[in-house]
């Protein structure tokens, strides 16, 4: 089934875990280079990863996918009857967010399809998706075994570091009360009411 170029972008993604693994895996092999490639499925379900060799002459800050691997999986895809769902391409740096390169290629070549950056970061997998249309760009939410697991958000704080910061803040509010009482004037006397 061929994709259809005039249909909006898909507006979440969903990804089986075996997908993230092999990107993830594709990443480490290449630490220092961004990899890229294909994700293609349905919109409910991306199921297959094809890793394409980056052909970019500068491959720490950009990738360009080679034309002849490109050609052979867009065939493969074609066959399987799939449709292309999502392209993916890593940033060395961990960020996440699209440069302009990858806004002015991507848009241009692929406006109907999300594009997923992804990052590693102390042994986990960023991951975060964009849709790019007439240098609109949004995010678009990855959802990994259709639970709200989500690799997308590296701000996210665990429970713990939230509880910490609002503790926190509850402990600067009492000292701050504290202190306010303290720099109040004293009570006036009201025992002598012909002082
Ligand atoms: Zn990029």
């Amino acid at each position: 089934m061929p994709n259809n170029i005039d249909a909006p972008p898909p507006r979440a993604l969903y990804i089986s875990r075996e997908v993230a693994v092999q990107i993830a895996k594709q990443a480490d092999a290449h630490p220092n280079e961004e990899v890229c490639g294909l994700l293609a499925g349905n919109t409910q379900n991306i199921t297959q990863v094809f890793p394409i060799a980056n052909d970019a002459p500068v491959k720490s800050s950009s990738f360009q996918m080679n034309a002849a691997e490109l050609l052979r999986v867009l065939k493969q895809i074609d066959l399987s009857e799939n449709d292309i769902i999502a392209t993916y391409h890593s940033h060395p740096n961990g960020k996440l967010i699209v440069s302009k390169q990858d806004i002015t290629a991507l848009g241009q070549n692929w406006p109907h399809v999300c594009h997923v950056v992804v990052g590693r970061q102390a042994g986990a997998l960023l991951m975060k998706a964009w849709t790019i249309q007439n240098q609109d760009i949004s995010s678009v939410p990855i959802l990994v075994d259709k639970r709200k697991v989500r690799f997308d958000d590296p701000q996210r704080l665990s429970k713990a570091q939230q509880v910490a910061i609002i503790l926190a803040a509850v402990i600067t509010i009492m000292i701050l009360i504290a202190l306010a009482v303290t720099l109040l004037p004293p009570p006036p006397d009201l025992t002598n009411p012909f002082r």
